[in-house]
């Protein structure tokens, strides 16, 4: 039994990199298909996450141009993650295949996924081998956080982002999760089931850039702790701890030296930096326990997570008749 396989990328204003990377992912679906590795109905879904530029026309001409090319737009953008797992949840397939418009990551790994799927593995994640291609502060600032949420004791698999082959089993227990706060990658490890790695080189991006600027990217960074681990409020209790066990001791000995010596007190200085100290203590706390509290809110208005606005392509026609 040859699995039908879908591709989704989402996509936002890439409209630079649409007709290359169609090329190439029709390339390889032909080529799987000829080594009978993929079903003949295997499609391409681009998710258009509320793309500003000419993308979602663009995905339109690739669909009726070629009838592997599916489309999805949402209705305004929702960031990758929302974008992606849009995609997961609506795209047919026995198994899906979440890879980035602009081919960063190697597609030749694909074949080893399939294959790994047939053999019977349901969550396939590509992992980077080396990070040759970016820069000293992204290698250093990635991997160091890989590292911190290991230390958090957050599941994840180490120097792995989006690229990751999941069956219809793992996409409908990943569609269970009602999260609002998405962070798929730590989401996934969660699922359990069968799985494996596969390793590969990322390129650069071959046209246009990138679309995860530092703010999105430190927000998906926070997301990750903030979603999946509670240590944060674990450390300001220790520190809170501490601290209150310091000050017993000062107020300790400070009444021993008012009772048993006849040295003054030290003032300005002993009062003032500890009042400044608590103060600031008080105010991280407050601020990360905040933004604890503001998950509780957002997860229990459980709205949901994306709207479709249309589908496009072939896949969608057969389901709907
Ligand atoms: N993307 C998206 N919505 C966004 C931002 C990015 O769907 O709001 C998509 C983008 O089109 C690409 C993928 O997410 O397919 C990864 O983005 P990019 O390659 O720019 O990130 P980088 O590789 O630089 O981390
Ligand atoms: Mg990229």
């Amino acid at each position: 039994m040859t699995p039908t396989i879908g591709l989704v990328i989402p996509c936002y204003n890439e409209e630079e990199v649409l007709r290359e990377t169609t090329s190439r992912l029709l390339e390889l679906l032909a080529k799987m298909r000829a080594d009978n590795l993929v079903s003949p109905q295997s499609s391409i879904f681009y998710v258009d996450d509320g793309s500003r530029d000419k993308t979602w026309a663009l995905i339109q001409e690739l669909s009726a141009a070629h009838s592997e090319v599916c489309g999805i737009r949402l209705s305004r953008n929702r960031g990758h993650q929302n974008a992606l797992l849009c995609g997961l949840l609506t795209a047919p397939g026995d198994a899906l295949i979440s890879v980035d418009a602009d081919l960063q990551d190697d597609l030749d790994v694909i074949p080893k996924m399939v294959r790994a799927l047939i053999d019977g593995d349901d969550i396939v994640y590509g992992v980077r081998r080396k990070r040759t291609t970016d820069t000293f502060f992204k290698r250093f600032t990635a991997e160091g956080y890989y590292k911190l949420l290991a230390l958090m004791k957050v599941q994840i698999v180490f120097n792995h982002a989006d690229y990751r082959l999941m069956s219809r089993r793992a996409i409908e227990a990943l569609g269970e999760y009602r999260e609002v706060n998405l962070f798929l990658r730590g989401m996934v490890p969660l699922l359990g089931f069968r799985n494996s790695i596969v390793e590969y080189d990322r390129a650069e991006r071959f046209a246009g850039e990138s679309k995860y600027p530092l703010g999105k990217m430190l927000s998906l960074a926070w997301q990750g702790i903030t979603s999946f681990s509670t240590s944060p409020l674990r450390l300001i209790t220790t520190i809170g701890f501490i601290i209150s066990a310091v000050s017993i001791g000062l107020a300790t000995w400070a009444m021993f030296m008012r009772l048993f010596t006849s040295e003054a007190l030290p003032g300005w200085a002993s009062t003032v930096i500890p009042m400044y100290f608590l103060g600031g203590v008080q105010l991280l706390s407050l601020g990360v326990i905040g933004e604890y509290v503001a998950k509780i809110y957002t997860e229990t208005k459980d709205r949901p997570r994306f709207h479709v606005d249309r589908l496009e392509g072939n896949a969608f026609r057969q389901q709907k008749s």
